[in-house]
């Protein structure tokens, strides 16, 4: 951690020793790292390195098998409920297949958005009946991603970019501080994996959110996110500022070993 009181003071995210076993699987291993306020960093690293875990560590979702995490200057472990509940609210999480109720309309998925900040009856009474506030406020999101004329189509009707849009549209709905995002690109073609990569490095720089995302696409990553830290086998392999991460780094991040390399070497024919 920084010595640096004003750097400590920013400080969203602390993870000391991290680790999370499943059974037998190790899926992260003695991770420690910090994010500061308004971060737009990358996790990279093959399938199966432990992003998506670490993510929803951040998002305290889970609690590791041991080590420290420390989320806005409290143990995850000290969360209660309703701490927990407002932590939840303060963190947008865009999944890669979006996770939109395909049979509401876009205006409703971006609703959803807010279910569970308030009671369960207020919650429901947005949802069914929004006030013309929270209807412009919707269009409002929406017109930042980009789709505001899809308003009140079927989200099932969208493609799989503007599907992902309202995705990122019912994030910010919620109002976060943090969004954190588990390989939002996977399932889209080149040119829409850029305009969304774009679309959310853009959007949190300008409302000063932070953004954890994780990814695959290593020349993206780079373009688009100012630090990367490479995971293998759950542990940090590298945490650098993309302009100093080497090919050398990628290279070793990615490298095959022992059954993966004969796997491959099949494959390959
Ligand atoms: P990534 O997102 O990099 O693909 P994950 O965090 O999904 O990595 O998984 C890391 C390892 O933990 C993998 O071996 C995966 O199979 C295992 N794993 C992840 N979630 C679970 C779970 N809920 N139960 C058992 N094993 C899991």
């Amino acid at each position: 951690m920084s010595a640096d009181p004003k750097v400590q003071d920013r400080i969203v995210y602390d993870l000391q020793e991290v680790s999370q076993r499943y059974n037998s699987t190790t899926a992260l291993d003695s991770v420690s790292l910090t994010i500061t306020s308004g971060e737009i960093l990358a996790i990279v690293g093959p399938s199966g390195s432990g992003k998506s875990t670490l993510l929803r560590i951040l998002a305290g979702a889970q609690r590791p098998s041991t080590g420290h995490v420390m989320i806005r200057g409290r143990m995850l472990r000290d969360y209660s409920p309703t701490t927990l509940r407002e932590l939840r609210a303060a963190t947008g999480f865009i999944h890669q297949d979006h996770r939109l109720v395909p049979g509401l309309r876009v205006s409703q998925n971006v609703l959803l958005g807010r279910l569970g900040q308030s009671s369960l009856m207020a919650s429901w009474r947005s949802f069914l009946f929004p006030s013309r506030s929270e209807l412009l406020e919707a269009h409002e999101v929406l017109e930042r991603v980009g789709i505001e004329e899809k308003l009140f189509e079927r989200s099932d009707r969208l493609s799989g970019g503007q599907q992902q849009r309202v995705a990122i549209a019912r994030a910010l709905y919620q109002a976060p501080c943090t969004l954190l995002a588990d390989e939002p690109i996977a399932s889209l073609d080149p040119i829409r994996s850029r305009d969304i990569l774009k679309l959310l490095t853009e959007v949190a720089a300008e409302r000063g959110l932070t953004l954890v995302l994780s990814m695959h696409d290593l020349a993206l990553a780079r373009e688009f996110c100012p630090r990367l830290i490479g995971l293998r086998h759950g542990q940090v392999d590298f945490d650098k500022s993309s302009s100093d991460v080497t090919q050398t780094d990628l290279d070793q991040l990615y490298r095959l070993e022992g059954k993966e390399r004969i796997e491959d070497r099949a494959i390959q024919g």
